[in-house]
């Protein structure tokens, strides 16, 4: 088929196909700012239906892109989506999008990272879905696990990830990809793997398989303070073949170990969630 009979066309939500928005709007991708976009509508409304039933929800989307993501939240009911997109470049294809699906688009131009996730939420409890840059990605995520008011402000988390920045989210003790994630992801939430999608999903596809993790807030994880928390296992795994009385020689050592009641002889990924809190609270 010829780029314009494509061009032509309209998709199943009555907007132009996805590579033609991409062309008309000029969208060359960049790497700098982790723009694999997905151009596929099936795809972005199986990844929306992981998030849930959204009707009558506000959806936060991170990197709208072009929009198909977008699309799918809002042909899957969301109330609102509000997204948040660094590259200028794509803002007219979302307005297209926001004029396709009056007052329930509101687009913001700037960087996630500086964001006010819960000021977006305006008082909501959202859903936040997104595929995100994968330069930015875990960084987010921290940052909504160490939130400080809890329950939070959003009732799920519905993101794609590398495939083996995944498997660290839902790690348990004794896997050899739990650490620092898995311990933070655990603690708050249930996060769990709920399918991959390959390489070739993706334009351009990166080099590696990706996943969709959700994850939903626990009611009421053990009380601890979240950054000291984050503290304590940057240091047990930053070493995490060495001793527990060797890696957190610079917060306490032995004698936090044993205020804590736990052996220093073990490793860090021997050891539980509950243990790991304990650690954090002893260390005043
Ligand atoms: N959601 C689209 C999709 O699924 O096709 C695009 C996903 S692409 C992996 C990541 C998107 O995040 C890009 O549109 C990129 O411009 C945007 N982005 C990168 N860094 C960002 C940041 N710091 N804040 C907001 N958006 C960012």
């Amino acid at each position: 088929m010829t780029e314009q009979a494509d061009s032509e066309k309209t998709a199943v939500d009555g907007l132009p196909p996805l590579r033609a928005v991409i062309e008309r709007h000029g969208l060359a991708t960049k790497k700098a700012l982790g723009q694999n976009f997905l151009l596929d509508l099936n795809l972005t409304g199986r990844i929306a239906r992981a998030a849930g039933d959204l009707s009558g929800r506000t959806v936060i989307e991170v990197g709208p892109g072009p929009g198909g993501l977008t699309r799918a939240l809002l042909m899957h009911g969301a109330a609102k989506v509000v997204v948040i997109e660094r590259d200028a470049r794509c803002l007219p294809a979302l307005d297209e999008i926001a004029a396709h699906y009056p007052g329930r688009l509101e687009i913001v131009e700037g960087d996630a990272l500086k964001a006010d996730f819960a000021a977006l939420a305006g008082g909501e409890r959202v859903r936040i879905v997104a595929n995100l840059p994968y330069n930015v990605g875990t960084q987010l995520l921290v940052g909504w696990l160490e939130t400080a008011a809890w329950p939070p402000f959003y009732e799920s988390l519905t993101l794609m990830f590398q495939r083996e920045v995944a498997e660290r989210i839902v790690a348990a003790p004794g896997d050899s990809a739990y650490g620092r994630l898995g311990v933070l992801a655990g603690w708050r939430t249930t996060a769990r793997i709920q399918f991959d999608v390959p390489a070739q999903a993706f334009w351009p596809p990166p080099k590696v398989t990706s996943s969709v993790v959700h994850l939903t807030p626990r009611e009421e994880p053990l009380q601890v303070d979240a950054r000291r928390l984050s503290l304590i296992t940057q240091h047990a795994f930053g070493q995490r073949r060495k001793m527990l009385r060797q890696s957190l020689k610079p917060l306490g050592g032995q004698a936090l170990l044993d205020a804590a009641g736990i052996d220093g002889a073990r490793r860090a990924e021997t050891l539980s969630i509950e243990e790991f809190c304990r650690l954090a609270n002893a260390s005043v």
